[in-house]
């Protein structure tokens, strides 16, 4: 897997998850996004710089926001787009991953996205499709999800500027989520602060301390000063046995509510990579409250997608 994401030049080639990228890079994303954000506020919401390439949307798994904003980023860079949709595919059928792949790319694609419940199958595709295809990965099981995590940095640095000084809380099932996984390495490799990771014993791997995170397993305390609280989904779908006492339980224990808040800095924002579950990881009147940034996180991915679809297909020396 090592440099399989960008070329000799340190150009991005894929974007899968933030293992060979540097500070410069993510700096680079989060810039590029900026020029793209005015687009989105234009009437005529289209630049012609992806004019003639091809992304397909390759979900294996179930989206909205994520497959949605990546269709409309395309969209807004003129790519042609392709939805491809496994439930009415052969895949159903019985046709490989990699059967599939081939067939899609003999219609001369330039870009997969990639969705797959699987960890490591954006990894596994880029290193079988034609060396002209790139692949951004848009969610692989429990091990990555880069352009969520990306979105999620571009809107706390809309909101606080300066990464080195602030104490960002991320709380709930971080052991099934991607996002947690690659929120975590970004952050890190913005030199934040400090990050504090919140949960349950059960729902927190052993070795999540190496990741260069303070752990706690009590909201009240882990959420106290903090400047960005990340909330995060229960994985149903991914928790194999009882590994939680009962959601009305986890409400109790570690959902954000209005009051419990108040503990965090006066100016905290909160987060969520969507979708919500109202009443089990916070109060409707938290996430649809004052301090919550959700629907920018939304709009925000649009403008990360672009900027992460651009600088893969048009290189510098061929802008
Ligand atoms: N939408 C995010 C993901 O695909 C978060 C979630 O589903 O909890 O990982």
């Amino acid at each position: 897997m090592t440099m399989l994401q960008t070329d000799s030049q340190g150009h991005l080639r894929h974007f899968l998850n933030f293992d060979d990228l540097s500070y410069q890079h993510l700096i680079s994303i989060m810039d590029t996004a900026e020029s793209f954000v005015g687009i989105t506020k234009r009437s005529i919401k289209k630049v012609p710089l992806l004019r003639g390439h091809t992304i397909v949307n390759l979900f294996f798994e179930p989206s909205t926001r994520t497959l949605t904003t990546f269709e409309l980023a395309a969209k807004r860079l003129s790519a042609d787009v392709l939805n491809f949709h496994p439930k009415t595919s052969a895949t159903k059928k019985g046709e490989s991953l990699l059967d599939t792949l081939h067939t899609i790319e003999a219609m001369q694609c330039d870009m997969f996205i990639v969705r797959h419940a699987d960890s490591g199958a954006a990894h596994f595709i880029a290193q079988h499709t034609h060396p002209d295809v790139s692949v951004i990965n848009a969610g692989d099981g429990s091990h990555a999800h880069p352009t969520q995590a990306m979105l999620d940095m571009f809107t706390i640095r809309h909101h606080k500027t300066d990464f080195t000084k602030l104490s960002v809380a991320i709380v709930g099932d971080v052991l099934h989520s991607r996002v947690a996984r690659s929120q975590i390495h970004a952050l890190n490799l913005l030199q934040t602060g400090e990050i504090r990771v919140i949960a349950p014993k059960t729902l927190l791997s052993n070795h999540i301390k190496t990741l260069g995170v303070e752990v706690y397993h009590n909201l009240e305390q882990g959420i106290k000063d903090v400047d960005v609280i990340i909330m995060l989904r229960l994985q149903k779908e991914r928790m194999q046995g009882a590994l939680l006492p009962s959601e009305n339980e986890y409400f109790q224990l570690y959902g954000l509510t209005a009051n419990k808040l108040k503990l965090a800095k006066p100016d905290v924002i909160v987060m969520h990579p969507g979708p919500i579950n109202r009443g089990v990881e916070m109060d409707s009147i938290v996430a649809d409250g004052p301090h919550s940034v959700i629907l920018q996180q939304v709009s925000y991915g649009i403008a990360i997608r672009m900027a992460v679809m651009s600088m893969i297909l048009t290189p510098p020396q061929s802008q």
